[in-house]
């Protein structure tokens, strides 16, 4: 199977309910292996324009459907993605990087949401309530939206679509879908298992291309009512400016600088597995990956040592190989990112305890694959503290209590994750209160979010909305106060009656 769509060799558009031919293309590189694995169309305005009109004559018939109908199409939609989990993660691991098994856990998300958002065909909950007047009734229904615009990373190029994607189809909107560049397989796939789930034609769209064709096309187009986007700080603040022009809705995930905290009652074994994945599981290419530790400056010196003797484990590689452990980085401009931040920790003084290295040699030839890398004796000031590297690289900050500890934290511009590792309670509960990010662990590491929970960050990584979890319905759809006035008279509310 996983050849059926390698054989395909070029991807295609489906705008609706139709396979396009593509004008123009790019090549998709594994970057475990440098080889062209398939190649993906570069759209353009006309093709969003297309879409956008698909979507909009489908959703008026798809908003119609009941939704309890709407969600059996998303329970046919988690089965078949259940069905074919192998072949999907096979995929994933090729386009992406990603290692195997972290690849079956994405898709593994994908199939949760989608039985999760069926169950909001059910339910879709708004109010009823009591009115001010008598013979009156009041209640609030949640509405669609209309045509909404998804733009997603190639980081999570399944789990994060089906974050969007399922619950803007069971509120009643239709799609347009721009997936990275770098990752369409997995948009392909998920396109094909719609369809073969009965969804019907038009209702999603996926439109392939780069940002600043497609996705620009997209935020400028005046019947896309909602834009969500989860990508990088600079292009989503740019959106969310375009967007703010047009009073287009719109919902920003974008970057972290994650922080694990470690007090000097932590059970230091369990913080330095903690550190270990949540650092440089996906080379350190997850929104919510441990970037920063902030440690008790009582305990560095034993948690150091404990951390690089479990990095020993990790072997490096081609994430379809067994026991790989952390596999390439997505390209050319995400390693040239990583080692201009070496240099940036090196002039700065943080002192390199391991790591620091693009590898090469026969075992690592074609791909991008750089070392797990630790910097100690960083300050909070350091920009390898403050700014987002996206790679295998996490710089350990001493401090002298749990107060600092906790404005250390909250020092940076981005609020997405962070997890602090002690035994005592009250600090744990002072913790989940003062860390200032959308998701807080207590020992564990940062990593590792679950779909039925609201997934998204504060300050300079969102702007309040959130993926996943019963608050993404709130992006897809409009509240509607509904009044029935039964009493058969005019009765005038809103006036100072006796
Ligand atoms: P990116 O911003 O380069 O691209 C994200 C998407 O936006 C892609 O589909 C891209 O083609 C599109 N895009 C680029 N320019 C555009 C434009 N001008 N108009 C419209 N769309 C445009 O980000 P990336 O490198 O793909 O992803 C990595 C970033 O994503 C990191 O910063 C990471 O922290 C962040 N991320 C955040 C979350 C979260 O939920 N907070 C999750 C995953 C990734």
């Amino acid at each position: 199977m996983t050849k059926d769509v390698l054989e395909q060799k070029v991807l295609k558009n489906h705008i609706n309910g139709e396979w396009s031919e593509p004008k123009e293309v790019s090549d998709v590189i594994n970057p475990a292996t440098g080889e062209t694995i398939v190649q993906v169309p570069l759209s353009t305005k006309d093709d969003v324009d297309q879409a956008v009109k698909a979507a909009k004559k489908a959703q008026k018939e798809w908003a119609l459907e009941p939704a309890p109908m709407r969600a059996e199409i998303l329970y046919e939609v988690g089965r078949i993605m259940k069905e074919r989990k192998e072949h999907l993660s096979e995929l994933l691991t090729m386009e992406n990087g990603k290692v195997l098994e972290e690849a079956r856990g994405e898709v593994q998300e994908g199939i949760d949401m989608a039985f999760y958002m069926a169950g909001e065909g059910r339910r879709l909950f708004g109010q009823t309530t009591n009115a001010e007047l008598k013979d009156k009734f009041a209640m609030s229904v949640r509405s669609p939206i209309g045509v909404v615009g998804l733009i997603t990373p190639w980081n999570f190029p399944i789990a994060i679509a089906t974050w969007k994607s399922f619950p803007a189809i069971v509120a009643g909107n239709a799609v347009i879908w721009k997936p990275a560049t770098e990752t369409p397989i997995m948009a392909n796939e998920l396109m094909k298992i719609f369809i073969e789930a009965g969804l019907p034609e038009g209702v999603v769209n996926v439109v392939f291309g780069r940002g600043g064709d497609v996705g620009d096309a997209m935020v400028n187009h005046k019947d896309i009512r909602v834009i969500s986007f989860t990508g990088s700080g600079e292009t989503g603040s740019n959106i969310a400016a375009e967007c703010g022009r047009q009073l287009k809705k719109v919902s920003l995930e974008m970057g972290g600088k994650n922080a694990v905290v470690v007090m000097d009652d932590a059970d230091l074994d369990l913080a330095a597995d903690g550190i270990v994945w949540s650092a440089f599981g996906t080379s350190g290419q997850r929104c919510t990956a441990c970037s920063r530790v902030i440690v008790h400056e009582d305990v560095k010196e034993e948690l150091e040592k404990l951390v690089l003797e479990k990095m020993k484990e990790l072997k490096i590689g081609d994430g379809l190989k067994d026991d790989i452990k952390v596999g390439p980085i997505i390209n050319q401009a995400g390693m040239d990112k990583i080692k201009k931040y070496i240099q940036i920790g090196k002039d700065e003084g943080a002192k390199l305890l391991a790591g620091g290295n693009e590898l090469s040699g026969k075992e690592y030839e074609g791909g991008l694959f750089f070392e797990p890398t630790v910097f100690t004796d960083a300050t909070i000031d350091m920009r390898i503290s403050q700014e987002e590297i996206f790679g295998p690289v996490v710089s350990l900050i001493p401090v002298k209590s749990f107060e600092e500890a906790i404005e250390t934290n909250n020092s940076v511009e981005y609020g997405l994750s962070s997890s602090i590792f002690t035994r005592d309670v009250n600090q744990v509960y002072k913790a989940q209160r003062d860390l200032d990010t959308g998701i807080v662990y207590v020992n564990a590491g940062t990593t590792g979010a679950e779909i039925h929970l609201p997934f998204g960050g504060t300050k300079g990584t969102g702007n309040g909305h959130r993926d996943s979890g019963v608050q993404a319905l709130d992006v897809y759809t409009e509240w509607k106060a509904v009044y029935v006035d039964y009493s058969g008279k005019l009765q005038r509310a809103q006036i100072d009656v006796d």
